[in-house]
């Protein structure tokens, strides 16, 4: 194979891959750490960690380990069979968090998915042939099928696409009342992410989640918690819905479980979880003995080596930057996040001050339009902190020297 520049590669990717990505100019080709390279051969500190599925940083060795120890066992074999490391996952899983099944899938949206199924397949079972309508909050992401886009109450990501599957309803994120008014007769679950990622790392109140938890038992409902982008240690705690003191019956995971490898869960109490019986819902690749392996040398790292409260301290100490930013910096209008999911709003677009950091060595990435969102890898140290602070302010102080808005 020989070697092939930026410039080619982003020359075929145009020509052969589907234009879906507002992709930047370059092709990353290896990673170490925080670290990736591109194809010149520049290096980047990676504040972005692969959409937060990179949390462990790039090619953590117990990972690679892993996953090389599995390539040379078996690689897939059918769900038809029990699988020793989809086993092992599901137990580490299990005995770190309120469920106590799983179900394995290849992503965040076939989680969702198989969430939505399951909820309503109970809600049938115990609730009545009329119960099969979700709430989810406006802002939300939870996916790109039909369902999950659906369940995604963002216009921009739907209207393409209609006619959409009936049997959601949505609500303002954080707004109780709404929440509560919207609750109907044909209402089963409500289906929330505890940090929206997407939508601009939007965090709610925790009086919010406290009413929600009590409407949820008053009214009958299933809870179902996104923490596909949220969990696994990205908040300081394992799931961000521990930081509010209230569990669902449904939680998804998928970004950061597999270390890199394709994965989604779907995981729920004993009782919701029975709803499913052979038959209703199956995924070939789910829960394959490569991505599960990958998935238990990462849940290892994560719950053994102190990295949650590295994170907490880490995500602190960079707030603290950020916060500084703000107070030097008025076109940021607002600091938030949890954890090491941190985000500055702008009060204008973010795409251009993104490509400025590219080009001196940052990846960050911009959500909502106006939101600068930050997803170093845990594994994070000050060092690296204190250098992706020195090109973003450097890259903000041009923006503020150019009248025009624009970083120079
Ligand atoms: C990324 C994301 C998804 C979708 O995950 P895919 O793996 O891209 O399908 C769903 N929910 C949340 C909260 C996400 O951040």
């Amino acid at each position: 194979m020989t070697k092939k520049s930026n410039a080619q590669l982003v020359k075929l990717g145009k020509k052969y891959v589907m234009n879906t990505y507002g992709r930047l100019p370059i092709a990353l080709v290896k990673g170490e750490g925080a670290k990736v390279w591109d194809a010149d051969g520049r290096e980047y500190l990676d504040f972005l960690a692969g959409l937060a599925v990179n949390s462990l940083g790039h090619c953590h060795p117990k990972v690679t380990e892993a996953v090389k120890a599995q390539v040379d066992q078996l690689i897939h074999v059918s769900n038809l069979y029990w699988i020793e490391p989809q086993i092992e996952l599901a137990q580490s899983l299990v005995e770190n968090s309120f469920a106590d099944k799983v179900f394995f899938c290849n992503s965040g949206a076939e989680a969702n998915e198989g969430a939505i199924k399951l909820a309503r397949k109970y809600a049938k079972l115990h609730m009545g042939p009329d119960k099969y309508e979700i709430i989810t909050m406006e802002k939300s992401f939870h996916g790109r099928t039909l369902a999950t886009v659906t369940a995604t109450a963002q216009p921009k990501y739907q209207k393409a696409f209609t006619p959409l599957p009936e049997g959601f309803r949505y609500v303002p994120f954080g707004d109780l009342k709404a929440l509560e008014k919207a609750i109907g007769p044909h209402t089963c679950a409500i289906m929330v992410e505890p940090v929206q990622g997407e939508g601009g790392v939007n965090l709610a109140e925790p009086a919010f989640w406290e009413g929600l938890a009590k409407l949820a038992k008053e009214q009958n409902l299933l809870l179902i918690f996104d923490e596909v982008q949220s969990g696994l240690g990205r908040t300081g705690k394992l799931f961000a819905h521990e930081h509010y003191g209230i569990t669902p019956h449904i939680m998804t995971l998928a970004k950061a479980l597999g270390g890199g490898t394709p994965i989604g869960a779907l995981l729920a109490t004993d009782e919701v979880a029975s709803a499913f019986e052979p038959g209703d819902h199956a995924s070939t690749f789910g829960g394959n003995p490569l991505v599960t392996a990958a998935g238990v040398a990462t849940m290892d790292v994560l719950v053994q080596g102190g990295l949650l409260a590295h994170c907490l301290e880490m995500g602190a100490y960079f707030r603290g930057h950020l916060n500084r930013l703000a107070e030097k910096y008025t076109f940021i209008q607002e600091v938030r996040g949890l954890g090491l999911i941190l985000a500055c709003e702008l009060d204008r677009p973010g795409a251009d001050i993104v490509a400025a950091c590219l080009e001196k060595g940052l990846i960050i990435n911009c959500t909502a339009v106006n939101v600068l969102r930050f997803l170093p890898p845990l594994i994070i140290t000050k060092e690296d902190i204190d250098h992706a602070v020195a090109i973003l302010e450097e890259v903000l102080a041009s923006v503020e020297a150019n009248a025009g808005g624009t970083p120079a």
